[in-house]
């Protein structure tokens, strides 16, 4: 393990970080994921040394740095707006922690070209900050943390200044970047797509709190919480009560909820009576006609859809309620077409849904 927080907390007026114990694994990218103002950013600089906990540990490759300055730590925060100096070149900004090290200057020309070499801006070296781009100053941001080899990279919502297209490239050399090197990264951010795509583990926050730490196939397929299924995708919600025991053969459930009886499977997480069964949109299937089938199946109205390309989006209203599916174009190819007003049915199995807790 290379980085452990022990039972961290922040207080801040109208704000308080919860007791947070976390840890990250050397090598590992993860990611703080959240909504804005759920203490994200706090928990990167308490690590970064930006900020002082209120209690609780940090401890960096087992030496409790809680209370050493930032220059003091093996970490380097790539802050969002990239804080590169407008005087000087972009070798210069990248070679400016390894001056601050006071490495001999034959070491500094070396390391400083290695690192544009591994962002792949060496013959942008000589212009000043001005005369590069967003992309640029990202890259040149990511040259300057880890030229001095840091063995904790902190990024605060690196992306988030670039425009989609060059946002989507980024993230692919990002988590190419991290591997190549070795180095471990911490990085912040709200966009769960992005969280997915780069992340070995996830942390999701909500006010202060960290609700789960997970891989992303974890956190989209078996969360913890209704807020983290939510904010990690799309979902619909049937709101029901568990009725009985599991049966001991299938370990099957049945929930009884205003939208009709439905069999499900028992999960790991223990249930109380009231639970919230989450479905994702491409987990359920969209019939032209009622067929016999083994799977839960709802009767409903297209009310809407977009055709996105590669796959089409249908809200379809059941009840007093509107359910959202995804249908891949390929499969839609083979079947009818449907429009809005068709009756159609939707089919899904109990073991896609996932079961938890009503939300208070
Ligand atoms: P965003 O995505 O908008 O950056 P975040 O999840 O990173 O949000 P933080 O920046 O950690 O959230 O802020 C959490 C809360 O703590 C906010 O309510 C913020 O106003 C408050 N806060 C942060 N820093 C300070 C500070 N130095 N003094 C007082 N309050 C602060």
């Amino acid at each position: 393990m290379l980085l452990h927080l022990e039972a961290v907390t922040k207080s801040f007026e109208g704000f308080q970080l919860h007791p947070l114990t976390l840890s990250v694994e050397r090598g590992e990218f993860f990611s703080l994921l959240g909504p804005s103002g759920c203490g994200k950013t706090t928990v990167l600089r308490l690590i970064g040394g930006f900020e002082t906990p209120t209690s609780g540990r940090v401890i960096l490759n087992d030496q409790d740095i809680t209370r050493l300055p930032p220059h003091k730590r093996n970490v380097h925060t790539v802050f969002q707006r990239y804080a590169l100096f407008p005087h000087l070149t972009v070798a210069e900004n990248v070679a400016f922690p390894l001056h601050l090290k006071k490495l001999p200057s034959a070491e500094i020309s070396e390391r400083v070209k290695e690192s544009l070499k591994l962002v792949e801006i060496e013959d942008l070296q000589d212009r000043r900050t001005h005369q590069i781009s967003g992309g640029q100053a990202q890259r040149t941001a990511l040259a300057r943390a880890l030229v001095a080899k840091p063995e904790l990279v902190l990024l605060d919502e690196p992306l988030s200044a670039l425009d989609p297209e060059l946002r989507m490239k980024m993230r692919e050399e990002l988590k190419t970047i991290c591997k190549k090197v070795g180095i471990t990264f911490l990085l912040v951010t709200h966009d769960q797509e992005e969280a997915l795509q780069l992340s070995d583990r996830i942390a999701v926050f909500k006010s202060g709190q960290c609700l789960q730490v997970g891989t992303p196939k974890t956190i989209y397929e078996d969360p913890s919480d209704t807020f983290v299924a939510r904010f990690i995708g799309a979902v619909n919600e049937i709101p029901g009560d568990i009725q009985g025991e599991a049966s001991p053969e299938t370990g099957e459930i049945v929930l009884s909820s205003p939208l009709g009886m439905f069999k499900l499977k028992k999960n790991g997480h223990s249930l109380p009576k009231q639970v919230s069964v989450i479905l994702r949109p491409e987990k359920m299937r969209l019939l032209r006609s009622k067929s016999t089938t083994q799977e839960n199946l709802m009767e409903g109205e297209i009310q809407d859809l977009i055709y996105l390309g590669s796959r089409t989006e249908y809200a379809v209203k059941i009840g007093p309620s509107t359910f959202k599916v995804f249908e891949q174009e390929l499969e839609r190819l083979k079947k009818r077409r449907l429009n809005v007003g068709d009756r159609v049915f939707l089919a899904w199995r109990g073991d896609d849904a996932i079961v938890l807790p009503q939300s208070t």
